[in-house]
């Protein structure tokens, strides 16, 4: 019998005894995993993760990459980084998802309703992830870092979503 044995752990973390008032806060514990999840990226431009909760559980989780079974850009190449288009434009000609639109279609896939949900997510979402944000129901976005967007701002407060930006620190 041949056994492997894989170290898991997350870089820089140490298993410590908790400590009272250490605890992570809710927001601090789910954008923590929402940074996690941004690790699985593939995009060639920014490692994105979005993660929706509902009554303090997870109930989908994406990242930005190609869909299942299609080559991603880091084996390919992606046409948005050849042609060197700007951050925020001509989306459609790259091969990967957003990560709040993985997290979406998760839900779907699985029929999971996430209505009335909390989106976590490392950066603001865009546009195109917005409105579709806003038709899933979601009713709170929770982000790390960037800027929204002039539509996606004005899409947002149109619709009454709360968005509130939040330091973890790490
Ligand atoms: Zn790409
Ligand atoms: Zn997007």
């Amino acid at each position: 019998m041949h056994f492997r044995s894989i170290k898991i752990g997350i870089k820089g973390s140490h298993h410590k005894m908790p400590v009272k008032g250490e605890r992570p806060t809710w927001e601090t514990y789910f954008m923590d995993i929402t940074k996690l999840v941004a690790k699985r990226s593939t995009c060639l431009r920014r490692a994105v993760g979005a993660v929706i909760v509902k009554d303090k559980r997870i109930l989908s989780t994406g990242y930005n990459g190609a869909p299942s079974g299609i080559e991603h850009c880091i084996d390919r190449g992606c046409l948005r980084e050849k042609l060197k288009i700007s951050s925020g434009e001509r989306h459609e000609l790259c091969r990967g998802i957003h990560a709040e639109q993985n997290a979406i279609i998760q839900a779907a896939l699985h029929g999971v309703s996430i209505k009335g949900a909390t989106l976590f997510c490392t950066n603001l979402p865009c546009s195109i992830c917005t409105k579709m944000i806003i038709n899933a129901g979601i009713e709170k976005i929770i982000y790390a870092t960037g800027y929204a967007d002039s539509l996606s701002a004005d899409l947002l407060k149109e619709a009454g979503i709360e968005t509130i930006k939040i330091n973890t620190g790490s």
